[in-house]
């Protein structure tokens, strides 16, 4: 098992300038949500240079792809042109004795935004992935396993990996696994926040605001209402649960009843049900502030993102691999306060998610400076570890099949309990 680490290792130390290439190429291309066509074909190029069967546009969305490889005894499993159709591997029975082995995903991610470009480190996501996928089946050999590198569209909003577990991407998969860089000290993450977001349009009456308010209905009041009602909500909530929003659109002119006002808002907690109980509460905040005005009220719910299960066994393999490649990680599997589209992989396959230091933590994720690190000689190091580390807890799965059977069994009681 060591020496394959090695392998892999050497691998990636080998391709090194060319995976870098990629993540600056990607960098200096940003591209927006479900808009990222260039930077996936650079990813599908390097895997298919490097030997992998790349099927784009999957799961609906043009810029999603599935790269994969069997190693060693070839089976029927992973066959591509449909999400998976294998018998093994399937949740419950993870295939840790038939050929061709497991099947171990790695996602990627490569989505920008807007006006600061790739600030959230996304190049060096979907290209740590690809170079992963690349050293594991360059240096498996005759071990068997299926390598699959998932490219997956808009994490900042679109939610591309939700639409792919729901569209049976993700069947047959026995671990899953991706890193993230960020500002501040390497850790794994730990749970993190389930989200559905709103959209909020009250259509009024425009009238002359000193001449004849009395004849107009005012859409920006209904907003104001519904935003003081969440407010006194907010104190009747559990401590996990945060609401938030802003006024989007609220009137055209100061002596104008505003006809139209719009408002977005987020609500997330802990668990994904308490969500859905909040976002029940929260709607009817807003039905409070349409039926106060008279405005209209047109709301729209966006995708919803469930909170990220923990799975220890691969947290354990992944945070050991990383300190051996001679990363500072932290002890605790920290809690994070954002949320992922990474959360719904969890909830279907046993997967982990590690954040990899790029930049001090007085950089601001998001920023300028952030955009900055993803590019720097620490970005591109990490880049490097990233894909180490990942290819390495590969290693781990692959080749001790009780390592991959205690985290399928660890997913399982999770899942039992959450229920
Ligand atoms: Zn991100
Ligand atoms: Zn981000």
């Amino acid at each position: 098992m060591e020496d394959l680490k090695a392998r892999v290792c050497a691998v990636i130390d080998d391709l090194a300038c060319e995976f870098i290439e990629t993540s600056h190429r990607i960098h200096e291309t940003p591209e927006l949500m479900f808009k990222e066509f260039k930077s996936a074909k650079m990813l599908e190029a390097l895997l298919a240079k490097h030997g992998m069967t790349v099927e784009s546009g999957i799961a609906g969305m043009p810029t999603a792809f599935k790269a994969w490889a069997t190693t060693g005894a070839r089976g029927t499993c992973g066959a591509p042109g449909t999400p998976s159709t294998r018998t093994c591997g399937t949740p419950g029975m993870p295939s840790t004795s038939a050929a061709p082995g497991p099947t171990i995903a790695i996602l990627g991610e490569y989505d920008a935004l807007p006006g600061v470009g790739h600030a959230c480190g996304h190049n060096i996501i979907g290209t740590s992935a690809a170079a992963a996928g690349i050293a594991l089946v360059k240096a498996l050999g005759d071990v068997p396993a299926t390598i699959a590198v998932f490219g997956c569209p808009a994490e900042e909003g679109g939610g591309g990996k939700i639409i792919m577990v729901r569209e049976g991407w993700f069947k047959g998969v026995d671990a899953a696994m991706m890193t993230h860089p960020l500002p501040g000290e390497s850790m794994i993450g730990g749970p993190n926040l389930a989200t559905t977001s709103f959209v909020v349009k009250y259509y009024g009456k425009a009238a002359h605001a000193a001449a004849s308010p009395h004849d107009g209905i005012n859409a920006l009041d209904a907003i104001m209402i519904a935003f003081t009602a969440i407010s006194y909500l907010r104190q009747q909530v559990t401590e996990d649960v945060r609401m938030h929003g802003f006024v989007a659109q609220g009137g055209e002119a100061s002596n104008i009843i505003p006809e139209y006002a719009e408002a977005r808002y987020l609500v997330r907690a802990e668990k994904r049900a308490t969500v859905d109980k909040i976002a029940e509460r929260v709607r009817r905040c807003f039905e409070a502030g349409a039926l106060a005005t008279g405005a209209r009220l047109e709301i729209t719910e966006g995708m919803q993102y469930s909170e990220r299960v923990v799975n220890h066994t691969l947290a354990g393999l992944l945070r050991d691999n990383m300190r051996a490649l001679g990363i500072q990680v932290k002890d605790e599997i920290e809690k994070v306060r954002g949320s992922t589209d990474f959360g719904e992989v969890s909830q279907v396959v046993p997967a982990v998610n590690a954040y990899l230091s790029i930049a001090p933590e007085t950089v601001a994720s998001h920023s300028h400076e952030m955009a900055e690190a993803s590019k720097s000689p620490v970005g591109d190091k990490g880049l490097l570890d990233a894909a180490k580390a990942m290819a390495m807890t590969a290693v781990d799965l692959i080749c001790d099949p009780a390592l991959l059977r205690k985290a399928y069994d660890e997913f399982e009681s999770t899942m039992i309990r959450k229920k």
